[in-house]
């Protein structure tokens, strides 16, 4: 098939690139702005595919300052697009440890004794420090609470309406068609095939959709993405190394849950000190509420859906939660690296837009608004190259987009954000004097190093855990837990003190509960697994086994000799796995033993 552009993902940044481009292919008159291409008289076939079933079943937060959104939709009315509404209330909140169980550095445990001390003087309460003040950097003002799920069924709507784009949800791009140093057009994933991704009942090869322009804006673990990364490599000294796995639920707050909508929390400090948080109230008594668990928290037990719960249950944020119920749940990685990850951002035939293409500020704490503006950028481009007549080359479209995006706000704040997080590297107490200092003063000064590969970071389960369990007990541990095919990190937590989890089967439930109740996760049949340990060989040696101990939706379990085994039913695509694996391969140290591909299906939910 031929078209004019293809289009891979529809997040934010794709949702601001066709917003902007389906608005201009045809003229005030309704003749075609140029002719297509591959259709002569009518205007440019543009096509994009996503791969979950359905519009807007991704996850994110999401609290933005929403300049881009703002900017493409000048009359937006938030009341519009269900759940959002305008921030009202925004504090920055430090969550002691309640219970005794979390690892803190002897300074936390120091800082944490005085400000008990002083609580009759401070802003206190419910085990919980209020900030007085937010960082100028950090916040949100102005801006609007939303959930990304709603935002992208409404964007959805919009840019469908305009009748110049065709988006096709449940259609997996299977691999980007390279043509020497051309990308030509994408190949959609192959149909009727076995897990190992072999042709069987029904087979149906993906079809080659051939295009001029592929816009590539598959997110922080796209497949697409990585494929170019591997074939076109990275600009020097550039790596992906910082990235961190959101969590979240969207809930029904109990009655007399008193939080005005646009109410946003923002916490530190717990379940442990490197988990960040956050509390966002939408219309209607609804929140959503998740923690963010960081590349550079340097525990093997990396469990975001525990620690979650444990988050959940802090006095300070349990007074608002308790007797609520669960309405959805999901999880996904985010990329963090900003524009030390910045992979090429075009190439002959092709352009990045969004997370996948270094977007995100990890300072701000901000993706969509970034990525978004990446898409409009790159839209506003192509349709001077379009009027100009001009192919789309390397050398057209650095001229075109890339001088918009690194005269842009995106490019001046991810140069004050690219260091912000290095401190982190050294521990959580010089990383929050690092972002304060490279915020306050625009990105000069930063502490820390450059971020390591995670085979270089982790320790080993009894380097982690010693002087509070034995190396003994951690083996008996692990053979436990392997005869009954579950992770580790449940076992590991409750010996540390952490206390067994109250289910209340409404807002606590199990994992394999959330991925019923929560997120209705579904794989249609047909089609290769997604998640593939490349060397087994490596998992069998591997001791930490931190696939399994991270997977968002209990999808890696142990299994037999050693290695892993991937349950594609229960995968939600969060990109844990492939982030976190310990093992990096012979021939690439920036890449680990799990590759992500493209596949169908996870998480089916338009709330998140
Ligand atoms: C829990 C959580 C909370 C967050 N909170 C906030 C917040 O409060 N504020 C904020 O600004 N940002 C927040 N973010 C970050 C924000 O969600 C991202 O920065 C933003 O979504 C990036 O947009 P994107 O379009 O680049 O990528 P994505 O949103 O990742 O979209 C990429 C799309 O591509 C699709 N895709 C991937 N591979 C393929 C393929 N092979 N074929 C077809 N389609 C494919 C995916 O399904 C997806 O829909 C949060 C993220 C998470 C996970
Ligand atoms: S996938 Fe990675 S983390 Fe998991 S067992 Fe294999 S090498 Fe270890
Ligand atoms: S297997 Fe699926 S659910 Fe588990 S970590 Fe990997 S992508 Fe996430």
């Amino acid at each position: 098939m031929d078209v004019d552009i293809v289009c891979v993902g529809f997040g934010p940044a794709m949702g601001g690139f066709l917003t902007t481009l389906s608005r201009r292919l045809l003229k005030p008159d309704g003749t075609p702005l140029v002719e297509s291409a591959v259709m002569p008289g009518m205007p440019p076939q543009v096509v994009c595919y996503e791969r979950a079933d359905d519009l807007g079943f991704g996850v994110s937060g999401a609290v933005t300052r929403a300049r881009g959104l703002r900017a493409a939709f000048p009359e937006l009315d938030p009341a519009q697009i269900p759940m959002a509404a305008p921030i009202s209330a925004e504090k920055l909140v430090y969550l002691l440890d309640p219970l005794g169980a979390s690892r803190r550095s002897w300074t936390l445990r120091a800082a944490d004794r005085l400000i008990r001390g002083l609580n009759w003087a401070l802003p206190f309460e419910a085990d919980a420090l209020e900030l007085p003040w937010i960082p100028r950097f950090l916040h949100k003002s102005g801006g609007l609470v939303l959930s990304l799920g709603q935002l992208m069924q409404w964007v959805g709507a919009q840019v469908q309406s305009a009748g110049t784009v065709q988006i096709w949800p449940g259609t997996p791009v299977g691999e980007a068609l390279i043509e020497g140093n051309r990308v030509a057009g994408v190949r959609l994933l192959d149909q009727g095939t076995d897990p190992q991704c072999r042709p069987s009942e029904g087979f149906l090869p993906g079809l080659d959709v051939h295009a001029a322009l592929t816009v590539i804006g598959d997110g922080p673990v796209g497949p697409i993405g990585q494929q170019l990364d591997e074939r076109f490599g990275m600009p020097p000294g550039h790596h992906q190394r910082d990235w961190a796995l959101g969590m979240k639920l969207v809930v029904d707050l109990p009655e007399g849950a008193d939080l005005k909508p646009g109410t946003v929390l923002h916490t530190f400090g717990y379940p442990e000190p490197e988990i960040f948080g956050f509390f966002y109230a939408h219309p209607g008594r609804v929140a959503s509420v998740g923690i963010f668990v960081p590349s550079w928290f340097d525990s093997p037990v990396r469990t975001a859906y525990r620690y979650l719960q444990h988050w959940m249950l802090h006095p300070y944020l349990w007074r608002y939660l308790k007797g609520g119920r669960l309405r959805s749940w999901g999880a996904k990685t985010v990329g963090e690296s900003g524009r030390r990850g910045e992979p090429y951002l075009a190439g002959d035939g092709y352009a990045r837009i969004g997370e996948g293409s270094g977007s995100t500020n990890a300072l701000a704490g901000s993706g969509l608004d970034e990525a978004w503006t990446t898409g409009v950028q790159l839209a506003e481009a192509v349709i001077e190259l379009l009027q100009a007549r001009q192919p789309f080359t390397k050398a057209n479209l650095e001229a075109t987009y890339l001088k918009r995006r690194r005269a842009s706000w995106v490019q001046q704040e991810g140069r004050v954000a690219e260091k912000s997080r290095d401190g982190f590297q050294r521990g959580v107490v010089t990383g929050l004097i690092g972002m304060a200092l490279a915020g306050l003063t625009k990105g000069a000064i930063s502490l820390g190093r450059d971020p390591v590969p995670p085979y270089r970071r982790l320790p080993t389960l009894e380097q982690y855990y010693r002087g509070r369990i034995p190396a003994e007990d951690i083996k008996k541990l692990r053979q436990e837990c392997a005869a009954k095919a579950i992770p580790l990190h449940d076992a590991l937590m409750e010996r540390c003190g952490w206390p067994a989890i109250p289910y209340d089967g409404q807002l606590l439930v199990s994992h394999q509960d959330a991925l019923l109740l929560g997120g209705k996760v579904q794989a249609p049949p047909g089609y290769a697994d997604h998640v593939l340990f490349l060397y087994r060989e490596l998992c069998a040696w591997c001791g930490t086994k931190i696939c399994i101990e991270a997977c968002s939706g209990q999808a890696i379990t142990p299994g037999p000799k050693g290695v892993p085994q991937f349950d594609r039913d229960k995968c939600i695509h969060c990109g844990a796995c492939f982030w976190n694996c310990s093992q990096p391969l012979p021939d690439n140290p920036e890449r680990m033993n799990i590759a992500f591909r493209a596949g169908p299906g996870g998480l089916h939910s338009a709330e998140n």
